[in-house]
């Protein structure tokens, strides 16, 4: 049994292994977006897309 969420991007359905996690990080299968896990409900997931990383060293 997996886990269903729509990307925020693409609107693509997304299926997500069963014991994905919250805040968990990937990049949607259809527009490469990364996206993160913000909420796991029955077996739905809500999904947004991740804030951009941005490399920060040393300041
Ligand atoms: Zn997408």
């Amino acid at each position: 049994m997996s886990v269903e969420g729509t990307c925020p991007v693409c609107e693509a359905e997304v299926n997500l292994k069963e014991d994905v996690l919250v805040s968990e990080i990937f990049s949607c299968p259809d527009c490469h977006s990364i996206l993160v896990v913000d909420s796991i409900y029955d077996h739905q997931v809500s999904l947004k897309e991740a804030p951009a990383i941005e490399e920060d060293w040393g300041q």
